[in-house]
């Protein structure tokens, strides 16, 4: 059985998300800076390694006027090996910008925030929820496959389901308020119950899911997506020039480079580095290389 209704809906993930509330300090805080590093840090990220990288981030730069006057090499060693670095490039130009544009307040309207560097929906949603108190949704992937599956019977809504359809259930359940609480449990419920393969047997919507029928009568589910090969890529090297470089107080040539990583020619070097400058997290003067 089918049934288009939000609010049974709403109250079966609510009461899910009560046995298996999990803390993310980003969206209890309710401080926008908090939830801006938050939204930063779980862009393709796990939860684990974002929740690290937040506390470190926040005892470094515990204001955005800490983070806006930072060395950007200081910040690049924060980051850590969290993975996409550029984030913390951009996190500390959003931060910048905020000083020079916003008074050094982080802003609440949604163009304001997309006008930011490395700025999304899906941060900029999570600042005006979390931060703000607002009564917005988070759109992720999480809250599509949610919708698509329960109210459309999609098995991949990703794919299958109309964005007017996901934004119209959307607005239903902002409608019904205390998105500050809906917005994690369904992103949560997304993450851990109605996942790329589906848990169905546990899931406490089973018996009003439109796609629970499909997926027991052994239906495809929605094909797991083939991550990019890590080793050996650009990314991977990227990351190794990056981790050298933050052992190292002083600029170190690219020659020294290229030999302690064992890289296999200078072009290749020349590579790496040519989109490392580009993206702000080395600077080159005279073939010597510092991070920021
Ligand atoms: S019954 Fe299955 S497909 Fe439907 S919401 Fe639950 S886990 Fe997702």
């Amino acid at each position: 059985m089918g049934v288009d209704n939000v609010s049974q809906v709403r109250t079966i993930v609510l009461d899910w998300y009560g046995d298996h509330f999990v803390e993310f300090p980003w969206r209890t805080s309710k401080n926008p800076y908090h939830s801006l590093v938050g939204g930063f840090c779980t862009q393709q990220t796990q939860m684990s390694r974002a929740l690290d990288t937040h506390r470190r981030w926040l005892n470094a730069f515990p204001t955005v006027a800490d983070l806006a006057a930072a060395e950007t090499s200081h910040v690049i060693r924060v980051w850590g090996k969290t993975g996409y670095p550029r984030r913390a490039v951009h996190l500390q130009q959003s931060a910048q910008q905020c000083v020079e544009r916003f008074g050094g307040e982080i802003p609440s309207e949604l163009n304001d925030l997309l006008s930011l560097p490395g700025v999304g929906p899906f941060t900029a949603e999570i600042v005006r929820c979390f931060g703000f108190g607002l009564e917005v949704l988070t759109i992720d992937t999480n809250i599509v496959r949610i919708f698509g599956r329960i109210f459309q019977g999609d098995l991949q809504p990703i794919k299958d389901t109309s964005k007017n359809r996901i934004k119209e259930l959307s607005n239903q359940f902002v409608a019904l308020g205390r998105t500050n609480l809906i917005n994690p449990a369904l992103m949560d419920f997304g993450a851990s119950v109605c996942t790329g393969r589906p848990k169905c047997e546990i899931c406490p919507a089973l018996n009003i899911c439109k796609a629970a029928t499909k997926f027991r009568s052994g239906q495809v589910p929605e094909p797991q997506r083939k991550g990019k090969v890590y080793a050996g890529s650009d990314r991977e090297w990227r990351g190794k020039i990056l981790e050298l470089l933050r052992h190292y107080s002083q600029p170190v040539s690219e020659k020294k480079i290229k030999k302690i990583l064992n890289l296999e020619s200078d072009e290749k070097t020349q590579r790496l580095l040519t989109g490392l400058e580009k993206d702000s997290l080395i600077s080159r003067e005279k073939h010597l290389v510092k991070l920021g």
